[in-house]
């Protein structure tokens, strides 16, 4: 294709143009000259052209052909501007576990540790200053993980560009000084290789480019923690030998015991339908039963896999990327596999994005206490509120507790997070009680703030700080798969010496309540909401309500229904003699700043609910 610019035919033009205008004037003599003087400037106008657009297409064919060698180099290549990069080969991005896009954002002395970054900056500096036209040094690289390498590097100042100074250079691994776990080793529980020697097995594909492409595929045995909940760890640790046997017998080589309940698999120079065929012959192969303390024991499998190149460039993101398809292959359903797909990748970063907001939410006063107010049915009063947090979020705005709650479980920050509600929202209703109230305060427990070490002493230490009554304080907790019954009654049994009241939240929705009635020292019981909200108020319902209702006086616990939408669930739960009643019908949950104004409403919506009555 002919890639003249606009100017350069807007050129021609004007040179065919110029001798015609002079041929119009000229002498016949004169003309010949003029004729083979414009003839001659055209000739070497088209040459020039030419050259121009030979030598362009040269210069592209060129700088793809030293890419593609850089690219293949097995050392580390790089280029820098000023002192940050602006190319790195995969050989880099495999030695030090970082992806491009990482090295784009990276100074040079990104890469090395702090006790050797002025060294790097200081070599840097010599080339940019003329005092070296090269250097050759030994410098102690940091890994993604914060595992430390021994690098040779070689680095050259080679031209100028745009006001930036350039460099090129090469990385080759000297050693690997503070990391001698990680070398090759096997799992002495499966006999299997483990996590280390993966990494270090992928960085070898890698590298040595042994196989143009390879897969790797995480596989989770996904009933390892029921086995070790209900056989006792022995039977887990049977389980693991036995699934390592059958991924073994399935695949031969290379396989790995990543972790817990998780093993990896890599197959080199693999297409993707032949990946799929890998992984459902695995499927297949776990429909068999197993042999558990002499019993038959059904286990199934749930797995992701990404592939390199085409997914990652590096082993971290290899591992993250199979990690975050198995994620997803669970949330829809355990016993199945999941490709990678860049949809997964950009939920995988929406929900780290969101991870990182959320720990930062806290300290940035993002977190925020709203009240709900329970009614006295017998009194027709307001009797105290609940307290449900909220996380108003700078961009993604009001996020509901029942998205951040379960994250901020998982990611380990429930226990802060639940200590600063806790507190919050005593001194939020102290300060109402000295305004002459005398409201009640429910606050929700996370399971894991119930296993919390020291939870009677933190919840001791906050009404103290706060001052408040403990007998006007109820916790709330959740039923949980698989909680340990004795040691939450001996946690909870502790809160009650302190005073507070223990309550059951969203009773009947989880299939261990009964267990719980019996086994905890409880004061009061939440009927879930899904029972009474007008959407699920019908027969087969208001019959679990009486019965639920009949079973908590039985053992003499308060009654709160959850729900209450309606004049007629109010009468409904009157005659009953349900206790308390919370829904949307009194209020909804409300910032601490607005409850006070909305009680003439509150107390409105009370004496329209009695005359219904
Ligand atoms: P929960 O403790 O069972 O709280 C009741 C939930 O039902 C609240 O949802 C409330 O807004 C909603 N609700 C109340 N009345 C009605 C009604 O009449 N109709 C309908 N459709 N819904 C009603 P919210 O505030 O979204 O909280 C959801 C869950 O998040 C809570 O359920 C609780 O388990 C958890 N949560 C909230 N705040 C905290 C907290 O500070 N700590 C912990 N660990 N969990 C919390
Ligand atoms: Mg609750
Ligand atoms: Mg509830």
């Amino acid at each position: 294709m002919c890639r003249y610019k606009i100017w350069e035919i807007d050129c021609l033009i004007t040179v065919h143009q110029k001798a015609g205008v002079l041929m119009s004037i000229a002498t016949p003599g004169a003309l010949t000259v003029i004729m083979l003087a414009a003839s001659a400037i055209f000739c070497l106008i088209v040459l020039w052209l030419y050259l121009h657009h030979v030598l362009q297409h040269s210069e592209s064919n060129r700088e793809t052909t030293i890419r593609e060698l850089t690219d293949s180099l097995s050392d580390g290549a790089f280029i820098l501007k000023n002192d940050h990069f602006i190319y790195v080969n995969p050989s880099l991005c495999a030695v030090l576990d970082y992806s491009i896009k990482d090295f784009k954002r990276m100074k040079w002395q990104d890469i090395t540790t702090v006790e050797n970054s002025g060294n790097a900056a200081q070599l840097l500096k010599e080339l940019r200053e003329g005092k070296r036209r090269e250097f050759q040094a030994k410098l102690t690289g940091v890994r993604r993980d914060g595992s430390k390498i021994l690098l040779n590097v070689t680095a050259k100042r080679v031209s100028s560009s745009g006001g930036g100074k350039l460099y090129a250079g090469t990385i080759r691994v000297a050693s690997e000084p503070s990391a001698p776990s990680d070398q090759p080793g096997t799992d002495p529980m499966t006999g299997l290789p483990g996590r280390l020697r993966l990494r270090h097995d992928m960085l070898h594909e890698i590298l040595d480019g042994g196989a143009v492409s390879f897969a790797l595929i995480l596989v989770d045995v996904d009933g390892l923690t029921r086995v070790n909940d209900t056989l006792g760890h022995e039977a887990g640790n049977q389980l693991l030998i036995l699934a390592a046997k059958r991924l073994a017998a399935c695949e031969r080589d290379h396989v790995y015991h990543f972790q817990g309940d998780t093993f990896a698999i890599l197959l080199k120079d693999i297409s993707r339908a032949e990946a799929e065929r890998h992984m459902k012959r695995i499927s297949e192969e776990f429909t068999g039963p197993l042999s558990l303390n002499q019993s038959p024991w059904y286990e199934s499998v749930t797995m992701g896999i990404s592939f390199f190149p085409d997914d990652a460039d590096n082993r971290s993101q290899m591992i993250e990327h199979a990690e975050a398809a198995i994620h997803y292959a669970k949330k829809v359903s355990k016993g199945k596999y999941q490709i990678f797909n860049p949809a997964i990748g950009r939920k995988m970063k929406k929900q780290l994005e969101l991870e990182m907001d959320l720990r930062r939410a806290l300290s940035r006063d993002q977190l925020v206490m709203y009240y709900q107010p329970q009614i006295d049915l017998r009194s027709g009063t307001m009797q105290g509120n609940e307290a449900l947090m909220r996380w108003v979020h700078p961009n993604l705005g009001v996020i509901s507790p029942s998205v951040f709650i379960p994250l901020a479980e998982q990611i380990g920050i429930i226990e802060e997070i639940g200590e600063w509600a806790l507190e919050t929202a005593c001194r939020q209703t102290k300060i109402w009680n000295e305004l002459g109230f005398d409201f009640r305060l429910s606050v929700n427990l996370s399971p894991k703030q119930v296993l919390q070490d020291n939870l009677a002493d933190l919840v001791r230490q906050t009404l103290r700080k706060t001052h408040f009554p403990p007998q006007l304080l109820h916790l709330e907790i959740t039923e949980t798969a698989d909680a340990d019954l004795l040691m939450m009654a001996r946690k909870l049994g502790e809160l009650r010496d302190l005073g507070t009241g223990i309550s059951i939240d969203d009773f009947g929705t989880g299939y261990n309540s009964l267990n719980y009635l019996k086994a905890l020292p409880l004061t009061q019981m939440k009927i879930d909401q899904s029972f009474i909200r007008k959407d699920y108020y019908n027969q087969h319902n208001t019959a679990l309500i009486r019965t639920i209702i009949a079973l908590a006086e039985e053992l003499k616990l308060q009654v709160v229904a959850e729900g209450v939408e309606t004049a007629e669930h109010v009468r409904f739960l009157k005659q009953l003699h349900c206790d308390l009643a919370q829904g949307y019908l009194f209020g909804r949950p409300l910032p601490a700043a607005s409850l006070l104004s909305q009680i003439p409403l509150i107390n409105r919506q009370i004496t329209l609910a009695s005359l219904d009555a």
